[in-house]
């Protein structure tokens, strides 16, 4: 007899849910940016990796075509440059066409109480944390309302939704980012452009985690003291690892996130 249950079909998303698309991570020459600059050649992206030193973006940008079979660019670019993003993108584009995947990673932080946090200090966080991500969105969000899709992702911080001492400036610009990213979002939501914040808490094992530390140490704190203060900050009591961002930014761009936008998602195993 037959059933009169209509179940839901769900369809496991493609593994390579990227072949054939074109996929831009600024940063992407270590740390966070160099995992995500993987994970979405895993998933068949060609990936045009951006960031200041060509040397590093060459030696990563060989190991990810090699370990994925797909092809990729290492093009320098400072973010906070705009003749610079304008150019790199220009390559990038001519390279692969125009991208279906942003992920705007490059960041940089810097700690200080407020009263010693200096102008060029909040100059030089809002440049990269901030202006770095507008100029890049401003290269490709024209190319993806013209073809109907495409997904830009914003590596934010838990310091994008919440207040910690030290970090006036890059609190700032990381909730600067969420805004620019919900503002954007909000803009793009009918043309299949998805616009999202990731926002990891204490990354292990990148230059960041490794400032934050010096920084927590230079006050007369143990290596293990200032580990543990970080630790504080992330309820399920270990580090996040440069992985665990990456498979989110993945998820953001697969078929299965095509509803998710405007969002920022946090990654720190609870509410910070
Ligand atoms: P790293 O210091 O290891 O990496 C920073 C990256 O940003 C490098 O690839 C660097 O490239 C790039 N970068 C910095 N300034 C510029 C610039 N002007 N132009 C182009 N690229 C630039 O840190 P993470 O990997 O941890 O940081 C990645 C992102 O994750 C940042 O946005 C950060 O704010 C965010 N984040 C990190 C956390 C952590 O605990 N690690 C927690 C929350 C958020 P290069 O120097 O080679 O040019």
């Amino acid at each position: 007899m037959p059933s009169r249950v209509r179940r839901a079909q769900y369809v496991m998303p493609d593994s390579r849910f990227l072949a054939g698309h074109h996929a831009v991570v600024t940063g992407a020459g270590r740390g966070i940016g160099a995992a995500i600059a993987m994970e979405l050649a895993r998933v068949g992206a060609s990936v045009t990796l951006l960031g200041r030193d060509q040397k590093r973006l060459d030696l990563h940008a060989d190991l990810v075509a090699k370990a994925h079979g797909v092809e990729t660019a290492a093009v320098t670019c400072d973010v906070t440059a705009a003749a610079s993003v304008a150019e790199a993108f220009r390559v990038a584009r001519e390279t692969f066409g125009p991208p279906r995947v942003l992920v705007n990673n490059a960041g940089a932080s810097l700690g200080a109480p407020f009263s010693d946090t200096t102008l060029a200090m909040w100059n030089a966080l809002i440049a990269v944390n901030l202006t770095g991500a507008f100029l890049c969105m401003q290269q490709v969000v024209k190319d993806m309302l013209e073809a109907g899709a495409g997904r830009i992702v914003n590596i934010a911080s838990v310091s994008g939704l919440k207040a910690f001492q030290m970090v006036s400036a890059y609190t700032a610009s990381k909730h600067g980012l969420i805004g620019l990213t919900r503002a954007v979002a909000a803009e793009t939501a009918k043309a299949g452009v998805t616009v999202n914040a990731v926002c990891p808490g204490y990354t292990d094992d990148t230059g960041m985690v490794k400032y934050a530390e010096q920084n927590l140490m230079a006050s007369g704190r143990t290596q293990e003291e200032a580990r543990t203060m970080m630790l504080r900050t992330l309820p399920r009591g270990t580090f996040i690892t440069p992985d665990e961002v990456a498979a989110t930014v993945s998820w953001l761009c697969s078929p299965a996130a095509a509803a998710i936008n405007g969002q920022a998602i946090v990654l720190a195993g609870g509410e910070p």
